[in-house]
């Protein structure tokens, strides 16, 4: 499927029962999930309940096994290069943590970088001696290849960057930052929370060696999931900074071994239901056909841009060559958190964007607090007529 006709949003519209219940554009925070996600999810723990937690799970491992499947389809990387966890932090934590810096080491990172692996960054250069470098942006608004590629020598050991910010339209040219970094032997760490879902991800395409992703936004899946791909070549190289009896075996009273793949990065426990419940979300992306969805959210978000502009007193603040699904915007002389108050009293669920979240930006850009309107491809031009009404009223 390349295109979502009228009926086919219908059909997905009521695979979605919070449809009827919210103007839901808070799909960057967490969006509404299909019923076969939900459902698989209460099924799995409903069994557990009668059967035992490790009995279900023996039960059903072909399944479990079934959502790395279906993860490496969605990111086009092996079922071996993919981990699964609790959240996008804990996925890029995993990688970030394992690397080793020493003084003088230089990490790269973007204007458009997620708050918490800024500080994750702050705090190992406290800590090692380690220089982290904040690349420009071009004139778009988006990471200035020319820039970083002006700034690599051999003290640069990581080029980490946010694909789609969580603070704007923004998409970053990530697939030319791949091929830059691989040229120069530099891993590339790529944050792609709010990308994955909404665009069609390949990491052959983006020539990452890690990508980090949560469940809840863009994929539609349960809170506390998220995954991670490495590829072969990092995972050789990189020791997790904590080790457990599941991504590493004790085979002898003085001797360990850590697993080569995905596992490296896991731990034992997790919460098989959800787990399912991702899996389920990332097929039924797969099902809608990752193209379809990102022309039809860029197209949403694209018409609301449009329409948000036509309103005197609305800025709308997203910039970059390309945009994603999320719009940002300020009513002049009303705070955002009115103006997400008068759209949730009108059952219109949207978010704000503080300026502490992104210092990095912040430093060039100097903008107000927003709101966020993110939509996913579920949403209707009705629903964000109902948004431009409310702020039409409010300005
Ligand atoms: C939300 C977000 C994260 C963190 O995701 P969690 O699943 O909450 O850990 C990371 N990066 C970006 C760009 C995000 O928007």
């Amino acid at each position: 499927m390349t295109t979502l006709r009228e009926e086919d949003v219908d059909r997905l519209r009521r695979d979605t029962p919070g449809t009827d219940e919210v103007v839901h554009l808070n799909n960057a925070g967490s969006a509404l999930p299909p019923r076969q996600v939900t459902d698989t999810v209460l099924d799995y723990l409903r069994e557990e309940s009668v059967r035992g937690g490790y009995e279900t799970a023996a039960a059903h491992s072909d399944r479990i096994r079934g959502v790395y499947d279906s993860i490496a389809g969605f990111l086009g990387a092996d079922a071996a290069d993919i981990s699964v966890t609790d959240s996008a932090t804990r996925s890029w934590q995993a990688v970030f943590y394992a690397f080793r810096f020493s003084p003088g080491d230089r990490i790269l990172t973007g204007r458009a970088e997620y708050a918490s692996n800024a500080i994750a960054y702050l705090q190992i250069a406290r800590r090692t001696g380690a220089v982290v470098e904040v690349v420009e942006d071009d004139e778009s608004g988006q990471l200035d290849i020319a820039d970083l590629e002006r700034r690599l020598d051999d003290k640069v050991k990581l080029i980490a960057i946010t694909h789609v910010p969580t603070q704007g339209g923004l998409i970053n040219p990530a697939e030319e930052v791949g091929a830059i970094a691989e040229r120069a032997g530099i891993p590339f760490l790529l944050d792609a929370c709010q990308s994955a879902g909404q665009l069609d991800l390949d990491v052959r395409r983006l020539r990452c060696d890690a990508l980090s992703a949560t469940g809840r936004k863009y994929v539609r899946g349960p809170r506390g999931t998220g995954f991670l791909y490495t590829h072969p070549r990092l995972r050789e190289r990189l020791q997790p900074a904590m080790l457990d009896l599941y991504s590493a075996t004790w085979t002898a009273p003085t001797e360990f071994e850590i697993a080569l793949d995905g596992t490296r990065f896991e731990t034992w426990e997790r919460n098989y239901g959800l787990v399912l419940g991702l899996g389920a979300a990332v097929d039924y992306a797969q099902r809608t056909g990752l193209q379809a969805i990102e022309e039809r959210v860029t197209a949403l978000a694209a018409r609301l841009r449009a329409d948000l502009e036509q309103i005197p007193g609305v800025t709308v603040h997203d910039q970059g060559k390309r945009k994603s699904g999320i719009v940002t915007f300020s009513v002049a002389g009303i705070d955002a958190a009115d103006v997400r108050e008068r759209l949730a009293a009108a059952k219109i669920n949207t978010s704000i964007t503080r300026p502490t979240s992104y210092q990095f930006d912040q430093e060039v850009r100097r903008l107000p607090g927003m709101v966020r309107a993110s939509v996913h491809y579920y949403n209707t031009e009705d629903e964000l007529r109902a948004l431009t009404e409310v702020v039409d009223k409010l300005a």
